[in-house]
């Protein structure tokens, strides 16, 4: 654990003050004799950012552009990454730490990466992701969900190894489309709720189902949430259905999600309906934000700026007050950490010394223009300047 002492900087856009981080952590004590000093030149401090939903164990980053002929259902994209890593190969360990630096430079302090657990490449993601989180430890956090991509009951041998993955390392327990990949709603959730109860973890499933068929897996996920005490352990990540047009079908998810203290990650899609912010906001639901997969077989887009998604977010949902910019940067950074149960995430005396400095002059500008040229700081280390992190890879660090 570090310690800094931060001059002329402007936290949340205040007015210019120091901000010391002692042991780790915000202290309102006076710096200890040769505390090393940075001067933020007047630069926002922002709360380090929060890829609340990713995938880094797939990223292409550095590696020759993949030609992308996917065809146009979800069933295509899973089909066409399992034909893609036989053929490249993909090695999760190079490429989730290429990724992972990558957020940095852009001042991501903590990660939640869902892993690819299916027959044919096993643990093989989570082994290589795992490696990147111990040689990344005093950079970046990172969490991991262990993600049935290819389905669950209709791969046989798939809730093994998800079981295997929850021994192995995977804090959190994720699914997949419940009706329209596996077809067995009841048989999926049994199997992801099962492993969470046994092993005390968290849920975070990824809900692409439209409309009505979206609803009712979404009615089925509160309902298993209600019955096994897990309020406030469970994700839906992209729930499109909350999107639908009609208010009879989203309105009394919303209030029910509250009830559940159940949090949606939204990642803000232009293409597709998505989960309505200020409805949620409103309703006391927890939304956040994540890049999903960036520059992957999936897509070619994205770089992992929490910012530039809180932009999208914004942009999506017709957000241009000042006062609604401010709820954004709280989905990227404070929500996000509720979400994910990391405590103490914020400018405060006490809370861990995570933040990101930006040359902007309020917290909206910070959202809508996205400045470059940031630097990060974790636990009051400074591990990336100039929108560039400062580890560099060992030989050994991309086997
Ligand atoms: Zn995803």
């Amino acid at each position: 654990m570090d310690g800094l002492h931060i001059i002329n900087v402007r936290p949340l856009g205040g007015p210019s003050t120091t901000l010391t981080i002692q042991d780790g952590r915000f202290t309102g004590e006076p710096p200890r004799p040769g505390t090393p000093i940075l001067d933020a030149t007047g630069r926002l401090a922002l709360p380090g950012l929060i890829e609340a939903h990713t995938h880094l164990d797939k990223s292409l980053i550095g590696m020759p552009w993949f030609r992308n002929d996917v065809g146009p259902r979800l069933i295509d994209k899973i089909d066409n990454e399992r034909e893609a890593r036989r053929r490249l190969p993909i090695p999760p360990r190079r490429q989730s730490l290429r990724q992972a630096l990558q957020s940095v430079g852009h001042g991501t302090t903590h990660i939640r990466s869902h892993i690819d657990i299916d027959t044919e490449c096993g643990l093989s993601g989570l082994e290589g992701v795992m490696q990147t989180r111990a040689d990344l430890a005093d950079v970046v956090g990172i969490d991991l969900v262990a993600f049935p991509q290819s389905g669950l009951l209709i791969r046989p041998g798939t809730a093994a190894l998800m079981e295997q993955a929850v021994r192995l390392g995977a804090e959190t327990v994720g699914g997949l489309d419940p009706c329209a990949i596996d077809r067995d709603p009841k048989g999926h959730l049994d199997v992801v709720f099962g492993l969470a109860e046994r092993y005390g973890r968290a849920v975070d499933i990824h809900l692409h189902e439209p409309g009505e068929m979206g609803a009712f897996s979404m009615e089925l996920i509160i309902e298993r949430t209600r019955a096994l005490g897990m309020q406030g352990k469970v994700v839906i990540s992209h729930a499109f259905c909350l999107g639908s047009a009609d208010p009879a079908l989203v309105n009394p998810l919303v209030e029910a999600l509250a009830a559940a203290r159940i949090a949606i990650v939204t990642t803000a899609p232009p293409s597709r309906p998505v989960p309505v912010f200020t409805q949620l906001v409103r309703a006391g639901v927890a939304i956040c934000a994540g890049s999903d997969g960036f520059r992957d077989t999936w897509g070619p887009y994205g770089n992992g700026d929490m910012l530039e998604r809180g932009m999208m977010l914004g942009l999506r949902n017709n957000l241009r007050r000042d006062d609604e910019l401010s709820l954004i940067l709280a989905a990227i950074t404070t929500v996000a950490a509720e979400v994910l149960h990391l405590p103490d995430h914020g400018l405060q005396s006490g809370c861990w010394g995570d933040l990101v400095l930006v040359d902007a002059e309020t917290v909206a500008e910070a959202v809508a223009q996205r400045p470059g040229a940031r630097t990060t700081i974790r636990r009051g280390k400074v591990v990336a300047v100039n929108g560039a992190a400062r580890h560099r890879p060992r030989d050994t660090d991309e086997a």
